[in-house]
């Protein structure tokens, strides 16, 4: 009989929903960390929830999770501190030191700069008066990121002009930014690639992401890729797995430039960009995460036809355009809210941005309430 393989995973989202998911088939059960007040609804009946307050006791969690083989986060907002704790019961993966460099944009900035991986040209900045000095070396457009709690647009803010600039003199209080040059890009484009702890490392083709009001709301796959950008990204993100010894899905949000590739953002888990896999690549994203960190040997990455996710935010009715896949996740309705997404598989690309465009029109009617508000 085959021994039990447990998972913990930290965070109640709709990501460990969909890790939990897929991990059945590979015969895992699972265990969730709900931190704080965060909403458990998604991981209903998928496994034991343990829910803590600021600085849980890690031996009493591991214990209370069911001693799990391994742990890992759907979350980005993780306490390191609370990764390294547990990696004394039992390996966490991805690691606390790639986790906490990708909490803060200035450390995650230089640590692609260390790796040798491009960024839009940057200065840090501390208060109004440094974000006016960056401005004045970097020129407009500029973006103001908050270093720290910054995900989908939110702490961040595009100045256009002095105009704009002077509207932010109260709003921006003392603290850590950085202050990027707004880049010209043509598209944006994401990779998810995934390392085992064996070293095996493999990626996802190219996904073109559109994005609205700083959220996701349409990725496509295979991206085209007019001058390398695939070869360029995978090596990107080769780069960045091996160097930091990692384990488990990364993703590398870019812009695609005339001059090439510019890494936007990390994440250190499987990302709403991969959501496609699940139904356009033989191994999604979901189970070669947990197959990495299990070391297990890696699924097929590759896309045998062209696919495309839409995100619903703030609506939950199915669409009547045929598709290959709706995933609701079970939680409450709230304007912008990631409430599921739909997947379509088509033959040729042009047939697949047709149908992405009648579900936006179906999803999206004039009275759906605003996609914008996000949570
Ligand atoms: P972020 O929170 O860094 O993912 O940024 C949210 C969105 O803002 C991105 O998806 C881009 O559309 C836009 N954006 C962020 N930084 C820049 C930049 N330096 N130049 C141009 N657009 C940007």
């Amino acid at each position: 009989m085959m021994a039990e393989r447990r998972v913990a995973i930290i965070g109640c989202g709709q990501l460990a929903q969909m890790m939990a998911q897929e991990g059945r088939s590979l015969g895992i059960t699972f265990s969730f960390v709900a931190l704080g007040e965060e909403s458990t609804v998604c991981v209903q009946d998928l496994g034991e929830v343990v829910r803590v307050g600021d600085s849980p006791d890690a031996g009493s969690l591991y214990r209370e999770l069911g001693c799990p083989e391994v742990i890992t986060t759907e979350r980005e907002d993780v306490p390191p501190g609370l990764l390294r704790a547990l990696q004394e019961f039992c390996p966490v993966y991805p690691q606390a030191d790639a986790v906490e460099k990708t909490q803060h944009r200035l450390r995650e900035k230089l640590a692609l700069l260390e790796s040798g991986v491009p960024v839009a040209p940057f200065l840090p900045a501390e208060n109004y008066h440094d974000v006016c000095a960056a401005i004045g070396y970097l020129g407009y457009p500029a973006f103001i990121k908050a270093c720290e709690s910054g995900y989908d647009g939110k702490n961040q803010w595009r100045v256009d002009s002095v105009a704009q600039l002077e509207q932010l003199r109260d709003e921006l209080a003392p603290g850590s930014y950085v202050v990027e040059k707004g880049v010209p890009f043509s598209r944006e484009v994401s990779i998810v690639g995934v390392r085992s702890a064996s070293g095996e490392t493999r990626s996802y083709p190219l996904t073109e992401n559109r994005h609205e009001n700083g959220t996701l709301l349409v990725s496509r796959a295979p991206a085209a890729d007019g001058n390398g950008e695939l070869e360029t990204a995978q090596r990107y993100l080769a780069t960045l797995l091996d160097d930091w010894d990692y384990v488990g899905v990364l993703t590398m949000e870019c812009f695609v430039t005339r001059s090439g590739i510019l890494v936007n953002e990390l994440a250190p888990r499987v990302h709403n960009s991969g959501h496609w896999t699940l139904a356009g690549a033989p191994v999604s994203q979901f189970a070669n995460h947990l197959r990495a960190i299990l070391g297990m040997p890696l699924g097929d990455t590759t896309c045998a036809q062209p696919a495309a996710m839409v995100n619903m935010l703030g609506v939950d009715t199915i669409p009547r355009t045929p598709n290959e896949g709706v995933w609701l996740y079970g939680k409450r309705r709230r304007p912008g809210r990631k409430l599921g997404h739909v997947i379509m598989l088509d033959e040729s690309t042009e047939s697949l941005d047709r149908r992405v465009e009648e579900v936006l029109a179906e999803l999206y009617t004039s009275d759906t309430p605003e996609r914008s508000a996000n949570a």
